[in-house]
């Protein structure tokens, strides 16, 4: 609603508000200003004071009242509203508006309160200064109205002389500029914290030092340029740059510097090196950040305007905060060194062979065909462990160094070394300069170790990656795998992994899982093969067999599964339950009144060595009540062979049990007699392949001959094993083997299916 402006009524004449026909004419309405939004402060030239009337003369009073004002030394622009909409629009566009003199009646009798609720609430314009003004008293907003919306001033128009006026103003602009300043110090800040946020997360000098430079670009309100140095014991080199200053990094700056951005850059940066403190050149400035590990760095930027005190004092805190960051980048290096790297041999360790295998891999493009041509090769050194220990560790240490300095120096530039175990150093590249010739050839000259010359040689595990599923990790696991083949076979040769071992072990470690939680499932049951004697055909006895069937209904061959028992040591807990099971099975058997009946159990090496067997056997023998005597532990020829005085002690508290000793699969190792003598065993089971043997080769019945002959002679029972038809059985009658056991007989079965057999037997026979 138009108002009247009428004249002051101040003692000063000068003070009336004077309507000018010349008065300037105002710019048009919403008109935008041309210029870059929301600029710095300091560079601001002028205050913005708007003017929303819909009253003309309003707008060009206001304008000639406070024409040629200066407030803090700028001079006041304006622009012009007509209405609140037309107020509306140009506030979206134009944010560097200092104050706002609002009438309260336009369109709407509130028109201006809805206007300043959107310059707050929506537009979120928090800092400029906004001076109500009516024509009307009756119109005055409600106090909380004025409180809540941060209003400077409410004036009806009439109060409003030109001094007033200008009073107002001047100190709604003194008011917007300390919020202002206000306000960049806190965004100032916030930057600055966000800075040291994000110099943790980045890697690399170049990242850090772009980061530096467009944060420091930011608090001086100038686009990013310059250099960030680093001082190392006296040199100076250049980590990255931003504007005139990119593409310089990785220089010394003395040369380029001066050259790219001008001396007076360079003298800035030296400056705030020597002094080390901000240096504040003309046109250019210098950040000093000191470093605690021995490491300096500055940050040399050229200035587009003077540094206000504000922006001085935010770059002090800014240099604090980036410093801090940098140590801590500094750190994180050094923990990424210890991490990632050797300290003996400085080599990139197993992890970051982990990381450069799944790099490669990842290159090469997902799962199958991995790099085409690259060969992971562990190179292991042969008896390491005996010449450390024969010379010391002190002497392993240098041959390892030595080692890998051979390796780094004479492999081609392009394969990536590691050393990823004690004495195992790993080679990673291209299929064609990384085989076993070359790496066996580095081994030919010896290593001149403390004045020695040491002649090492090496066993290679391979990987092709190409023909490898699976990350990094898998990667290296099939190498070592390829390794261990590779040293069971031959000292000083090499093995390449296939994928066929890959899905056997992988199948291996599925089982290992799966028969982990067997027994408690019940999937573990034993069957009951009888043993007989040769020359009545009577039965004496059974062997208990271990059989697994899965939840599936397969049955799992012993064969597959006892061996992956005894690896990964589940043998010992699964084997103790055989004992305790075949033990209760052989009181049922003399419950039926079979009391002459012997049970055989076979025992692991694994089992047999743990230290508490004896406990485990003699509770089973007490739980069950089963009279030890007739009791047969069946232990292997080779188990018999491996460190035969631990064994022969083992035996001999085996035996004070009462239990009685068999030698499984007789024949097969290599006993000496001497050795069985000392071993006390009492019976030697004749291996199946001796026993198919008497029918089935040219050498006839030679090798169980012997075992028949060698166990008359050292007082030893002896047992047939394997015996599948009638003349086979004869030739062991007729060679004095008293004892069988076999297909012919009977075939393994279940508890009831035994008893059954076994009445039938004793029918047949009696
Ligand atoms: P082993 O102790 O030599 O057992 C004899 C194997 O020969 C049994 O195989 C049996 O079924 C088989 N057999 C018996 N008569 C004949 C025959 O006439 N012809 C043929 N071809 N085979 C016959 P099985 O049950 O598959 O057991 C294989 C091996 O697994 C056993 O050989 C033994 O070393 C081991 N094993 C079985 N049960 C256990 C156990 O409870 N603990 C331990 N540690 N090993 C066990
Ligand atoms: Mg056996
Ligand atoms: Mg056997």
């Amino acid at each position: 609603m138009p108002a009247s402006i009428t004249p002051g009524v101040g003692p000063d004449a000068r003070d009336d508000l004077v309507f000018l026909d010349e008065a300037p004419a105002p710019a048009q309405t919403g008109q935008r200003a041309d210029r870059q939004p929301s600029q710095p402060l300091s560079q601001q030239t002028s205050w913005r004071v708007l003017i929303v009337d819909d009253d003309a003369d309003v707008h060009s009073t206001t304008t000639f009242a406070l024409a040629g004002l200066e407030v803090l030394a700028r001079p006041l622009e304006f622009l012009h509203a007509r209405s609140a909409a037309a107020a509306r629009e140009l506030l979206a566009h134009e944010p560097d508006i200092a104050v706002i003199l609002l009438d309260v009646v336009m369109e709407q009798p509130d028109a201006g309160l809805h206007l300043v609720r959107h310059i707050r609430a929506t537009l979120g314009m928090v800092d400029v200064r906004i001076i109500l003004r009516t024509g009307q008293p009756g119109y005055a907003p409600e106090m909380d109205a004025i409180r809540d919306l941060d209003i400077n001033d409410y004036r009806t128009k009439s109060e409003l002389t030109r001094s007033k006026l200008y009073t107002a103003v001047a100190a709604a602009v003194r008011c917007y500029q300390q919020l202002r300043a206000l306000s960049a110090g806190r965004a100032g800040l916030e930057r600055i914290v966000e800075a040291g946020a994000e110099l943790m997360t980045l890697q690399g000098p170049r990242e850090v030092a772009r980061s530096v430079l467009v944060q420091a670009a930011a608090l001086l309100g100038q686009q990013p340029d310059g250099v960030l140095c680093a001082r190392d014991g006296g040199q100076l080199r250049v980590l990255g740059g931003e504007g005139s200053g990119r593409d310089l990094e990785g220089g010394p700056p003395e040369v380029h510097v001066d050259h790219r951005l001008g001396d007076r850059i360079g003298a800035s940066l030296r400056r705030a090196f020597d002094q080390q403190a901000a240096a504040f050149g003309p046109g250019c400035l210098a950040l000093y950040f000191p470093g605690k590990s021995g490491r300096d760095f500055a940050a040399a930027i050229p200035l587009r305007q003077p540094v206000s005190e504000g922006a001085r004092r935010l770059l002090r805190v800014f240099t604090s905060v980036v410093s801090v960051g940098l140590d801590n980048l500094e750190l994180v290096g050094r923990l990424n060194n210890a991490a990632f790297f050797d300290r003996l041999t400085r080599l990139p360790n197993r992890t970051r062979l982990v990381e450069v295998l799944d790099e490669t891999i990842a290159a090469a493009g997902g799962s199958g065909a991995h790099g085409p041509d690259s060969t992971l090769t562990l190179v292991d050194l042969d008896h390491f462990a005996a010449s450390n220990d024969a010379l010391g560790h002190g002497f392993g240490d240098l041959l390892l160094v030595a080692v890998a300095e051979r390796l780094r120096a004479k492999l081609h530039p392009r394969l990536f070394v590691a050393r990823v175990g004690g004495d195992t150093f790993a080679v990673l590249g291209d299929g064609a300069l990384n085989t076993p010739a070359t790496i066996h050839s580095l081994f030919e000259a010896p290593f001149s170790i403390d004045g020695h010359d040491v002649q090492v040689s090496s066993t290679l595990g391979l990987v092709r990656l190409n023909e490898h599923d699976g990350g990094g990790a898998n990667a290296l696991k099939d190498a070592d795998i390829a390794l261990k083949r590779a040293k069971a076979q031959r000292r000083g040769g090499h093995f390449t992994f296939s994928r066929g071992m890959g899905v056997e072990i992988r199948e291996r470690v599925r089982m290992m899982h799966a028969l982990r939680g067997a027994l408690e499932r019940r999937e573990l049951f034993l069957a009951y093969q009888p043993q007989v004697d040769l020359s009545t055909h009577r039965p004496f006895g059974a062997e208990a067999l271990l059989r697994w069937r899965t939840a599936d209904g397969k049955n799992v061959p012993p064969d597959r599964f006892i061996p992956i028992a005894e690896y990964s040591g589940l043998i010992v807990e699964i084997g103790g339950w055989v004992l305790r099971e075949a033990c209760a099975e052989l009181m049922r058997i003399r419950a039926a009144g079979y009391l002459d009946f012997t049970m055989s159990v076979n025992v692991s090496q694994a089992q047999f060595r743990h230290p508490q067997f004896v406990d485990v056997l003699c509770g089973a023998l007490s739980e069950t009540g089963a009279p030890a005597q007739y009791l047969e532990l069946e232990i292997t020829e080779s188990m018999a062979m491996e460190e035969p005085q631990q064994l022969a002690e083992m035996l001999g508290q085996v035996k004070c049990t009462g239990v009685s000793i068999a030698i499984d699969d007789f024949g097969t190792g290599f006993s000496s007699l001497s050795h069985l003598q000392r071993l006390k065993v009492d019976r030697l089971k004749i291996d199946r392949t001796f026993v198919t043997e008497i029918t089935g080769s040219a050498r006839g019945s030679s090798i169980a001959e012997m075992v028949i002959q060698l166990g008359r002679n050292l007082g030893l029972s002896v047992i047939a094993e394997g015996v599948e038809d009638e003349r086979q059985a004869q030739i062991l009658h007729a060679l004095g083997c008293p004892l069988a056991q076999g297909y012919l007989f009977a075939r393994p079965m279940s508890p009831p299916a035994l008893l059954e057999w076994l009445d039938g037997q004793l029918e047949r026979t009696t």
